[in-house]
Parts: C-alpha cells; structure tokens; sequence
C-alpha cells in the first residue's frame, strides 16, 4: 500500500546504544514508513546534554546500518537547532501563551503544600499557576506553556492507532509545562514538537510510554499552528522482572555479529509472524509484508 505522503521517524536519545528496547521502536517505525511508501528520518534527541553519552550517537547510528535501517536523508541532532527552539518559543511568548516562571522546586512544593495538596512519592507535581501573572519580583528561571485553568481546563481526545480513544485532562493531570528549563536546556515536549513539525512528519511510532506525552505535544502542536501527526504507541519490551527494558535498568547493547537474531526478536516483541529468510534484505522485505498486513488496513479495531 502507498501513501503519498508519508513521512515517519526514529528519535533516539543518545543515552547509550540501542538496546532489544529501542531496537523494537526503530523496527516498528522503519517498518510502518515502509509498509507505506513513505520516507523515514533519524533525528537525535541530545538536548539534554548531561544525560548523553559522548559517541552513542555514532554508535546507533552504525548499529542501524548494520541492521538495514538506513535513514531517506541525512540525520538530524537536535543540539544544532536550539535556534529554532528559541524562535518558537519567541512566538509563544509574544502570543501570551508562554510565560517565564521563577520558581524553584522548593516554591513549587511550598505553593502546593499551601494549597492542601500531599505530596505522594513519585507524583507528577502539577505547577501550581504561582508566576502565570508575573514574576513578582523574582527573576525568570524556565519557561512554561499554558494549559488553560480551573474555569476553562483544556482537555485532549486523541486517537491511537493501538490503543484506540484516549482522553487527558492536561489542566489537571499536567498543568503548565516546561518548555525550556532553569539551566537553560529545551525540553523534549518543545524540541520533538518543533522537529516533528518542520521535518513534516505525518506517523510517529513509538513506546506506550510516551504515550502520557502525546496529548502535551497535541496542545503545543495547537499552539504553534502546527499539524498533528497520527501517533501508535508500540508494547514495551520487559526484562525477566517485568521492568520496561532500558539503559537505567542496564539492558545490554545489542549485539550485533547476528543481525537477523536482534531482528527476529524485536520482530517477535511486535507480534510478527516467524520470518526465517536468511538474507538482511529478505528478511526486512517480508517483515514488511506481515508490518502492512497488520497495520495498513484502512479501518481497524484497537487492539
Ligand atoms: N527521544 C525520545 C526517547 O528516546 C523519543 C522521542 C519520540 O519518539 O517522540 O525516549
């Protein structure tokens, strides 16, 4: 089947080589823009410079052409285009719908401790709305979006192509979000937003746990006058203790001396029938072939 345009993408964060995990993401994306007709972009994701790792860029990069899933142009890394950040949230900012926040964290925790609200471990704070009016007298740190407010609360319906209707109260659940932070670093909502915009990209497939992001990039797409993209969230690959596979929990580099082997397991995590072509080529054709059977059919059920 082809779309005339279609255009998909892989956004690593260079934290550390692909692992079994990212690999299912990359797989699925290539996969998805092939079975398509479409185009498929590498962009990676360093803005947050302490958190890379010097040379896991290269890295990836060459683990993906080892295993066949070569970009249709010239990768992108997003630390060279903080320019074009800045200029987004300039019109943000012009339009009112960014503001600078000075609040540290500890006013953030002292606003909502007054407000009543406990704080439970590992709870998403919500900002409590302290410099939406003004920074009374404290100098700027980050940089927020709006969100509406407890009269107008701006709630997102999205669609995902797996996981069918989705709903988020943003006002709520989120509140006014960071777009560029205290020590300077964009966040990843502004610089995927951005990117996705200007690279034209139309499908995003990803990792069910981005999916809690989709409706904060939804609104900012709104804000900038942006096109939403249609956006599948994959399962996630869990270790032997039920973990989401990761860098943090010390998943292990893809090894790479059996090509087929790593593909035939992230093929596997993804649901696709056996493939036992032995040929690089082969393999990602026919993986194509069962990709588009199961995800290119015009109208389906969530599954
Ligand atoms: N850079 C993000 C990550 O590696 C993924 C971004 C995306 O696909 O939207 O988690």
């Amino acid at each position: 089947m082809s779309q005339e345009h279609y255009v998909g993408r892989f956004a690593p964060s260079p934290t550390g080589p692909l692992h079994a995990g990212s690999l299912v993401a990359a797989l699925a994306s290539w996969l998805d823009a092939r079975a398509h007709g479409g185009r498929w972009l590498l962009r990676i994701e360093d803005t947050d410079a302490p958190r890379c790792v010097p040379g896991a860029d290269r890295e990836i990069l060459g683990q993906l052409g080892v295993l066949g899933l070569v970009p249709d142009e010239p990768p992108l890394w997003q630390s060279r285009r903080t320019a074009l950040y800045q200029q987004a949230l300039d019109g943000l900012a012009a339009r009112g719908q960014a503001y600078p926040c000075g609040c540290t964290r500890r006013d953030i925790e002292a606003a909502l401790a007054a407000q009543g609200h406990e704080h439970r471990r590992h709870e998403e704070r919500v900002y409590p709305g302290t410099c939406r009016d003004g920074l009374h007298g404290k100098p700027a740190r980050a940089w927020r979006l709006r969100c509406g407010s407890e009269e107008e609360p701006v709630v997102i319906d999205w669609h995902d192509r797996r996981l069918g209707a989705q709903r988020q109260d943003l006002t709520h659940a989120v509140g006014d979000f960071i777009l560029k932070r205290a020590d300077g670093i964009w966040s990843y909502q502004l610089a995927v937003v951005v990117d996705d915009a200007l690279q034209g990209v139309t499908h995003v497939v990803r990792g069910e746990d981005l999916a809690d992001n989709t409706p904060r990039q939804l609104w900012l797409q709104r804000q900038l006058a942006a096109p939403a993209p249609t956006y599948l969230h994959l399962p996630l690959v869990l270790d032997a203790r039920g973990e989401k596979l990761s860098k943090q929990h010390g998943a292990p580099p893809l090894a790479l001396d059996d090509p087929l082997a790593a593909l035939r397991a992230a093929a596997r995590a993804l649901d696709l029938p056996e493939n036992d072509t032995g040929d690089l080529p082969g393999w990602l054709a026919r993986a194509t072939a069962a990709w588009a059977r199961r995800w290119t059919a015009p109208a389906r059920a969530a599954r």
